[in-house]
């Protein structure tokens, strides 16, 4: 799955140990990941990310990222607003084509970044914060608070009645005929199960029971961990879309998902989300749009 196949050891003991860290900067098999303006840079040939050897990297803020299993130190850095590269993408486009390992770096580096460019003030006294812990934490100076990258979990559920058919819904602004799976964010105080059956209940007006928990995926958009799950209604209840986060929710068997795909009346989330994965474990084979299909 797209984002979730990191492999590295993120060293969190080495974050605080500057002689170390200088080690590691210095030593000529380190690679260090450039993102600018929340993109990743690229060979300007092949349009692969490029890790580049430290000594050929601009000025930027340094974050650690961690050690990959051959032994080799990554870097990220973080170059100031306004400053480019001869050629970047985003991560959408990158984890279309990266492994899994390799999109879980970008992912890293990225989420980390856009976190840092976002949260450069206090949130006790208003004042400007650093970077701290080779980039793992900011500080702010005059009252010595710690802050953490956010991460957001969201919940993501593949819904089934009594006939083992899917509920996909599809927002407003989406296009005609674009659906997907439904979700919404975890609140304070609320579990993931608790949210699933909550959103459900907002998003169609139907109740869900056997809320079942199947895998989680980073999703940095800009912060997000979705934690996809499975739940099924009583019967076949008449969904009703909220009309505020839904236009539109339905309910979709396997014959007619395949037919409504492969005619082009229907389009669903792509391979890199974990809606599709769930979508497609739901189906249980290729979809018509997926590159195995037949
Ligand atoms: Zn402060």
């Amino acid at each position: 799955m797209a984002f979730a196949g990191a492999a590295h050891h993120r060293a969190v003991e080495s974050r605080r140990d500057e002689a170390l860290l200088h080690r590691m900067w210095t030593h000529p098999e380190t690679r260090t990941l450039v993102v600018a303006g929340g993109e990743v840079q690229v060979d300007p040939g092949t349009g692969a990310p490029l890790w580049c050897p430290t000594d050929q990297v601009p000025a930027g803020e340094r974050y650690l990222l961690g050690v990959d299993p051959a032994d080799c130190v990554r870097f990220a850095v973080h170059l100031p607003v306004g400053v480019e590269v001869e050629r970047s993408k985003g991560l959408r486009e990158l984890a279309a084509t990266a492994s899994a390992t390799e999109s879980g770096w970008l992912c890293h580096a990225v989420a980390l970044a856009q976190w840092h460019a976002t949260h450069g003030h206090c949130p006790r006294c208003g004042g400007p914060t650093e970077v701290s812990a080779a980039g793992a934490e900011r500080r702010c100076p005059d009252d010595g608070s710690t802050h953490f990258p956010r991460v957001d979990p969201a919940v993501i559920v593949l819904v089934t009645d009594a006939a083992d058919r899917a509920l996909l819904g599809r927002q407003d602004e989406w296009p005609a005929g674009r659906f997907s799976t439904l979700a919404g964010f975890v609140e304070p105080g609320e579990t993931a199960e608790q949210a699933t059956q909550r959103e459900v209940a907002e998003e169609a007006g139907i109740l869900v029971d056997d809320v079942r928990l199947r895998a989680t995926q980073p999703w940095p958009f800009p912060s997000s961990l979705m934690i996809a799950a499975t739940a099924a209604a009583a019967g076949s209840p008449d969904p009703r879309p909220d009309g505020i986060e839904l236009a539109e929710v339905r309910w979709f068997s396997r014959e007619e998902l395949a037919e409504s795909l492969a005619s082009g009346e229907v389009a669903v989330p792509g391979l890199i989300s974990i809606s599709r994965w769930l979508i497609n474990g739901w189906f249980g084979g290729h979809l018509p749009d997926d590159p195995g299909w037949r």
